[in-house]
């Protein structure tokens, strides 16, 4: 059954749409205060849910427990920092060919994954060389 979609899901589905990064409930909340189309922040959460479910908005949790939202199409395989957070996309799908085969083999109508990497990135690797910091053992 196709869900119709309320004229609030339709502006924040817009808005993440146009949108180039993901973003929180909050920011969405934000966004939409300045262009004077407010609405509650329960009615931000509550139309996001019915997006997710529909399958056009997905959800990545950061480091920190905040979800982020964004809309289908942008990417969603990243190389996460543990240090500094920094979060690089990858440009490619490393498992679409394993997608397809969960599909038929569990029956599942798969919307979306994520693929997350998590370690250093290159400027935090170089300075924990430059800084083997002893010091840094004594804040365990
Ligand atoms: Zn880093
Ligand atoms: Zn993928």
């Amino acid at each position: 059954m196709p869900a119709k979609r309320t004229r609030n899901q339709e502006k924040i589905l817009q808005l993440l749409q146009t949108t180039q990064r993901s973003l929180s409930a909050q920011d969405i909340f934000t966004e939409l205060r300045k262009t004077r189309q407010g609405m509650g922040l329960a009615t931000v959460y509550r139309s996001l849910e019915a997006l997710k479910l529909e399958g056009v908005v997905q959800v990545r949790t950061t480091q920190n427990g905040e979800s982020l939202y964004s809309s289908m199409q942008q990417d969603k395989h990243h190389l996460t920092c543990l240090q500094c957070g920094a979060s690089i996309s990858l440009s490619d799908c490393p498992v679409r060919q394993l997608e397809l085969e969960l599909q038929q083999s569990h029956h599942f109508k798969i919307f979306y994954h994520t693929l997350e990497f998590f370690g250093l990135c290159s400027p935090c690797q170089q300075s924990q060389i430059a800084n083997p910091s002893p010091e840094q053992t004594l804040d365990y």
